[in-house]
C-alpha cells in the first residue's frame, strides 16, 4: 500500500473510497478556489514544470534535499497515482457522473484542445465539480469544440479508456488539495506534464500503481509491440531470447502494455507480491 493509502484509505485503496471522492470535500471553500484557480491558469502548471527542468543542473546534494520537498509539497494539493483500468471501472461503478473535459497538459504543450480528462463525482452531472468549471471562464475547457462539459455514462467513459489505452495512455487519478479526487487523466509522457515532473525531471508527483506487470515466457513471441507504449522504460528486449522483459522495478503498473499484446502474455500482479517492486512507490 502506498503512503496514501496509510494516511487517506484506513489501510485500503485510497481511490477507492467513495468518501475521497465527496460532495462533503467540495464545499470546502479553499478547495473550490484552488480547483477554480487551477483550471482557470494552464499556464501556471506549465511554468512549474519548467522550472523544475532547472533542478537537474543543480548540485547533487541540493537536488537530493529539493526533490523530496518539493514531491511532499505537492502530495499536499494535487498528487496522482497510476490506476489500471479494471479499477477505473470500479471507480466508474460508485460515482454518480463522469465528465469529460479538455486536457490542461495539453493545451500547453500541444496547444490544442484534446479531451482526455475526466471529472468524476458523486453528485448527478458532474455536481459541485462542473459547477465550479462552468462558472470560470475558459474557453479551453467549455468550448468551442467540447460543446461545453460531456457528461458521460459509465459505458462511454468505459470505452473512451478503452481507446485511450489503445493510443498507449497510461490512467491516473488526481487529488486537488488531498484527499479529495477530482478526476482520471490519460497520459503519456510527451503531453503530460505530470508525466514530464516525474519521469524527466525526477521529481515524483504521482505514485505507481498498486500492481507490477510481467511477461509470460512461454506465451510471448517477442513481437515487441508492447515496448512501444510503454511509457516508463521498464520493458527491455532480449535477441537471444526472442522475449520481452518487463523490469519490475521500473514498471508503474499501468497495463497499457497488457492491452496491446494480442498474446496475451502480459499480466498485472499485486506489488505487495512482488518482493523487489513490493516497496517502491
Ligand atoms: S506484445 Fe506480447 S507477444 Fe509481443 S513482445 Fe510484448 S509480451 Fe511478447
Ligand atoms: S511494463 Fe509496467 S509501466 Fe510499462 S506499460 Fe507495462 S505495466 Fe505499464
Amino acid at each position: 500500500m502506498c503512503e496514501f493509502c496509510h494516511r487517506h484509505g484506513e489501510g485500503k485503496k485510497w481511490y477507492l473510497q467513495a468518501k475521497n471522492y465527496s460532495e462533503d470535500l467540495l464545499s470546502d471553500i479553499k478547495r473550490r478556489k484552488y480547483i477554480a484557480d487551477f483550471m482557470s491558469q494552464p499556464e501556471r502548471a506549465a511554468h512549474v514544470v519548467g522550472q523544475l527542468g532547472g533542478i537537474n543542473r543543480l548540485p547533487v546534494f541540493v537536488q537530493t534535499v529539493l526533490t523530496p520537498y518539493l514531491s511532499n509539497r505537492q502530495k499536499r494539493v494535487h498528487f496522482g497515482q497510476v490506476v489500471p483500468i479494471e479499477e477505473c471501472e470500479q471507480i466508474f461503478d460508485f460515482v454518480t457522473s463522469v465528465v469529460r473535459v479538455a486536457c490542461l497538459c495539453r493545451h500547453n504543450t500541444v496547444g490544442t484542445e484534446q479531451r482526455y480528462c475526466y471529472g468524476v463525482s458523486m453528485a448527478p452531472r458532474g455536481g459541485k465539480l462542473a459547477q465550479i468549471i462552468r462558472e470560470i471562464d475558459v474557453n479551453y475547457l467549455t468550448g468551442p469544440d467540447t460543446a461545453g462539459l460531456e457528461i458521460l455514462s459509465k459505458e462511454e467513459a468505459l470505452a473512451s479508456f478503452r481507446e485511450h489505452e489503445r493510443e498507449g495512455l497510461c490512467h491516473t487519478v488526481w487529488t486537488f488539495i488531498s484527499p479529495f479526487i477530482g478526476g482520471i487523466c490519460n497520459c503519456d509522457r510527451t503531453d503530460c506534464l505530470a508525466m514530464r515532473a516525474t519521469m524527466t525531471n525526477k521529481v515524483p508527483v504521482m505514485f505507481r500503481a498498486e500492481f507490477v506487470a510481467e511477461v509470460n515466457p512461454v506465451l510471448c513471441n517477442g513481437c515487441r509491440q508492447c515496448m512501444c507504449v510503454c511509457q516508463f522504460k521498464a520493458m527491455g528486449y532480449s535477441a537471444a531470447n526472442k522475449k520481452v522483459l518487463i523490469d519490475q522495478r521500473l514498471c508503474y503498473g499501468c497495463g497499457i502494455c497488457r492491452a496491446s499484446c494480442n498474446k496475451d502474455a502480459i499480466t498485472l500482479y499485486n506489488r505487495s507480491a512482488v518482493p523487489v517492486a513490493a516497496t517502491i512507490w
